[in-house]
């Protein structure tokens, strides 16, 4: 398997699944993509129908990481996934399961469905890629002797499940900025709580903005950023990308009897790396019928797949909603699906990105491509906070089953686009005890809260405050990586 980049980088070159695992973009600031989708054959999709989840992700994961020896993959994949990680489950028996799916009932015809996707240690479904992503980092390093320090910025979800994919991981450490006493009191707790050697807190005087802003001032001194090892753990990082496939096919045998049936999903999306990895599954050849974007009001996706108009917004443009892990001006794995719409042309994809940084966007309606978005299955639509709070009330209603504000704007948009007879699976990207305001709002009482989680509020805190100066940020680095 080899590696190329979305706007030509490496085409003639060799990049294996372990050159681009610590990197971020391609040097030519494309995305990596492998040069073909590996194909399923209806032999092995029929094996994988019975296979546990560790080992279902061992056989998806090898057809992307040839230059992993099986029996290494075999052993990252099996100490990952287990019922101990994802142990926050609502029905203890479905621990097991990984990712269980839950029917809420039968609607247009069809049954509709959660996947689980968030009892992990941070109860969002960022965990089920990170968690990995820590082993194979863990397994990276040790290979080349290297040692790698994270630096990231979070307002939440992604920099604590960095943290606990991280934590006491020999040669990572990690270092998190956050905006000090800007995130709710669980988020903070979850991540401040950790007493691990290796994770440093930095809670900066400043608001999220500020703390991105810093990141990306310190990456740009190269000269610093080599001389200390630093990386990230973002979004666009293959590997993320890769694990989440598996998930699509597990939800897919839990749902149906035969591979002879078809479902639907819906993804509650932000960055487009949910959904991107679904579209990796339908191209492997899994039997997907429709993928379905779900925005809240920061709708840059879904305008895309109404119109073919991908316009970016600027950061004043961006609202701050309930769903905010949803609050994105720009999806920064889209690229990898643009690559794929255009027939794989590094060319156009180039040009249109320039486009996208120089005039805010672009507009695939007349060129034709935009009419191709229908074979590969996509569709979309919006929610708002209203309808994420009727969402949560009648789901908790009908179905006892309380949702997050992320899931519930999945739910609302799935419910747009129900076909009799094919199962509409919406995967749930977080617990509700996480965004527990709006819960109350909606059902006028507490969030269900995980055993593990009781009083966590109260557990002592590690962190550091600094203020919002780069400079300051780089001698704290310093000081701890000598
Ligand atoms: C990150 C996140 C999303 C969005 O996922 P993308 O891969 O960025 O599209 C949705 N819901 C929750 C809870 C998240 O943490």
């Amino acid at each position: 398997m080899n590696y190329i980049s979305t706007r030509g980088a490496g085409i003639g070159e060799r990049h294996t699944f372990s050159d681009i695992l610590l990197g971020g973009l391609a040097k030519d600031g494309g995305l990596y993509l492998p040069n073909e989708y590996p194909k399923v054959s209806a032999d092995e999709l029929a094996r994988w129908r019975a296979l546990p989840y560790a080992d279902l992700a061992f056989e998806i994961l090898r057809k992307f990481s040839d230059d992993i020896p099986d029996e290494d993959l075999r052993e990252l994949t099996r100490r990952t996934y287990t019922a101990q990680v994802y142990c926050n489950v609502r029905d203890e028996e479905n621990a097991a399961q990984i990712t269980p799916l839950k029917t809420l009932g039968v609607e247009g015809g069809t049954p509709l469905s959660l996947l689980e996707l968030s009892n992990g240690p941070t109860l969002a479904f960022k965990d089920m890629a990170m968690q990995l992503l820590g082993n194979l980092f863990e397994y990276t390093l040790a290979k080349h002797g290297q040692t790698l320090n994270i630096l990231g910025a979070t307002s939440g979800d992604t920099g604590s499940a960095a943290e606990y994919a991280m934590r006491g991981k020999k040669g990572i450490r990690v270092f998190m900025l956050s905006p000090h006493k800007k995130m709710s009191a669980f988020q903070t707790a979850q991540m401040y709580s950790l007493q691990d050697p290796n994770i440093f807190n930095i809670a900066i005087e400043g608001v999220f903005d500020d703390c991105q802003d810093i990141v990306k001032a310190v990456s740009n001194d190269h000269a610093f950023k080599a001389q200390q090892k630093i990386g990230t753990v973002n979004s666009i990082n293959w590997a993320r990308v890769v694990a989440q496939v598996v998930y699509y096919f597990k939800g897919y045998f839990a749902a149906t009897k035969s591979n002879d049936e078809r479902v639907s999903f819906t993804v509650p999306s932000g960055n487009f790396g949910n959904v991107c990895a679904g579209h990796i599954a339908r191209m492997m050849g899994l039997p997907v019928e429709k993928l379905v974007v779900a925005t809240n009001e920061n709708d840059v996706l879904d305008e895309f797949f109404r119109t073919g108009i991908y316009r970016v917004r600027k950061s004043s443009e961006t609202y701050h909603t309930s769903s905010p892990s949803m609050d994105i001006s720009k999806a920064s794995n889209f690229e990898r699906f643009v690559f794929d719409l255009l027939g794989r042309d590094p060319k156009r994809v180039l040009q249109l990105f320039r486009d996208v940084e120089e005039k805010g966007g672009f507009d695939l309606q007349a060129s034709g491509d935009f009419a191709r978005v229908e074979e590969f299955g996509f569709v979309s639509g919006r929610s708002s906070h209203d309808d994420r709070v009727d969402t949560i009330r009648d789901v908790f209603e009908q179905y006892d089953t309380m949702i997050d504000t992320h899931t519930a704007d999945g739910v609302k948009v799935a419910r747009e686009h129900l076909q009799a007879g094919i199962p509409m699976i919406v995967l749930e990207t977080a617990q509700p005890i996480k965004f527990g305001e709006t819960i109350r709002e909606a059902l006028e009482r507490e969030p269900e809260r995980p055993a593990a989680f009781s009083g966590i509020e109260d557990l002592p805190q590690r962190f550091e405050v600094l203020a919002n100066d780069a400079e300051r940020v780089k001698e704290f680095v310093a000081e701890r990586t000598r």
